[in-house]
């Protein structure tokens, strides 16, 4: 099972949900939404081979936490994965819509300087303005657009932009968004909770409420759990395949650098 955007550091009960998660052998990748959680969050996942820890700082927070910029300047070499980052284009965000973009560029621009990173990315009534930055921050690694919401023109380009996609059981409650996922290719999707904050029959999801998004995605693309859940991992290797090349490649110009000095 994957949960490939949850933020474990946010459950009220956060050690019996890491617990749980060790003992099902849920793969999670474990998003932060400031750099100041950075060290307690990886803290988490010490002992569970399966957890990994995502550096970010959330659109939301954006105009609250500019100021850990150089915090997560001084973490990055740390981080194989980055997120939760992105834009919100939402009416009570919008208007921090400049410092949005400010610490977004900021971010994507690391990444493309360090040869790239997978990023966990949300796009919330701005899709088209993240694929904006994207193609100016080429380069700066592999995008998984979670719980993407965006317009069907939008998924498309999202496609062709090489975007990756994480799907869970309250995104795929919903018609529109089930006839979005039989569009995204099936070798770039994964599954996700965003647990604590997404909610099922009216409580917050857990990392294993993941098996329910598997179970729908059966469904749609009428074939037996036990093959998508066979896709899942096959996407998870590579997934994070790449992300090892591409923190490989940073150290190894890192290396280089430090040896023409
Ligand atoms: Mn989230």
């Amino acid at each position: 099972m994957i949960d490939f955007h949850a933020h474990l550091d946010l459950y009220p009960d956060v050690l019996e949900v890491v617990q749980e998660v060790t003992k099902r052998g849920i793969y999670v990748l474990s998003v932060t939404t400031t750099p100041s959680a950075w060290k307690g969050t990886s803290a988490l996942a010490h002992g569970s081979s399966r957890i990994r820890t995502a550096l970010g700082l959330h659109p939301q927070l954006a105009h609250l936490r500019v100021s850990e910029l150089p915090l997560f300047d001084q973490l990055f070499s740390e981080a194989m994965y980055i997120g939760e980052i992105g834009l919100d284009g939402a009416p009570e965000y919008k208007r921090h819509w400049e410092l949005q973009l400010q610490v977004f560029d900021h971010i994507l621009g690391r990444c493309q300087s360090a040869g790239g990173r997978v990023m966990s990315i949300h796009s919330r009534r701005a899709t088209t303005a993240v694929l904006d930055r994207l193609e100016k921050f080429s380069g700066a690694g592999l995008p998984i657009l979670h719980w993407f919401s965006g317009s069907s023109r939008e998924l498309d380009r999202a496609i062709a932009a090489d975007c990756w996609f994480s799907v869970g059981p309250a995104m795929l409650a919903s018609q529109r968004s089930r006839e979005f996922v039989m569009k995204m290719p099936r070798d770039r999707i994964l599954t996700e909770t965003d647990g604590p904050f997404a909610q099922i029959e009216g409580q917050s999801a857990k990392p294993w409420d993941c098996e329910k998004a598997t179970v729908k995605l059966a469904t749609l693309w009428a074939i037996s759990e036990l093959k998508v859940d066979k896709l899942l991992s096959d996407n998870l290797r590579s997934l994070g395949a790449a992300a090892e090349r591409m923190v490989a490649s940073d150290l190894l110009s890192h290396q280089v650098k430090s040896n023409m000095q």
